[in-house]
């Protein structure tokens, strides 16, 4: 299996080059196509295994950086990981055309800053924890109804430390017809209504 197999713009072949990764891992073999097509699915996957870029890399092929609005949604469950998915998210963008804005909205942050520049302008790429996010959305300051992909990273964990009901919040601030993609090392019995809620009909892939 080879990179090239799958439809990514040049620009991302190039990002793919330059990070050093010369054969997708099993996960983004299985992962990428499915979101190519468009499908919503459950990745049942641990960390270590590549499944950031199997969703970042498929999700910036459908970025349009002349819209000046939210496309796409991540949230994961704490700070650190929000924090390292957002730098992975800036260096696949450091390769693309033309500039594409991604803010990193977690707790403990200056909200007030991330309201001003919400006044200016929508980021096309929002990662973050989902409180902050859902905080941003209530206050009217960040907007993403128009967003096509909605990905919920290490939702067991999210589950875990009690913040579905914010991702909930978020789910219902997003259109209705969404590509959802959730990844989760486990997939608790607690978490089936939620899935069962936004998707109607997933690709389950355990890797
Ligand atoms: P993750 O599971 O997303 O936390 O990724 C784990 C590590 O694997 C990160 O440091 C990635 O940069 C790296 N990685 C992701 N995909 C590949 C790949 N196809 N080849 C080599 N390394 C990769």
């Amino acid at each position: 299996e080879s990179f090239a197999a799958f439809q990514l713009q040049p620009f991302l072949q190039t990002a793919i080059k330059n990070l050093g990764f010369e054969t997708p891992t099993p996960v983004q073999a299985k992962v990428i196509p499915v979101i190519e097509a468009g499908r919503s699915i459950v990745g049942q996957s641990q960390t270590g295994s590549g499944k950031t870029h199997a969703f970042l890399l498929p999700i910036f092929n459908t970025i349009d950086a002349t819209k000046d609005q939210v496309q796409v949604v991540i949230t994961t469950p704490s700070r650190e990981l929000a924090y390292q998915i957002y730098e992975a998210a800036k260096q696949i963008a450091s390769f693309a055309p033309a500039p594409i804005r991604i803010h990193n909205y977690v707790g403990g942050t200056d909200k007030q800053r991330q309201i001003e520049q919400l006044k200016k302008h929508q980021p096309q790429i929002v990662i973050g924890t989902p409180g902050r996010i859902a905080d941003l959305i209530g206050d009217s300051v960040l907007d993403i109804h128009q967003a096509h992909q909605f990905v919920v990273d290490e939702a067991d964990m999210t589950l875990d430390m009690g913040f579905l009901a914010q991702v909930d919040q978020i789910a219902g601030a997003l259109p209705e017809n969404l590509q959802m993609m959730v990844f989760s090392a486990t997939i608790p019995d607690k978490l089936r209504p939620f899935l069962r809620k936004y998707m109607a009909n997933p690709v389950v892939e355990r890797i």
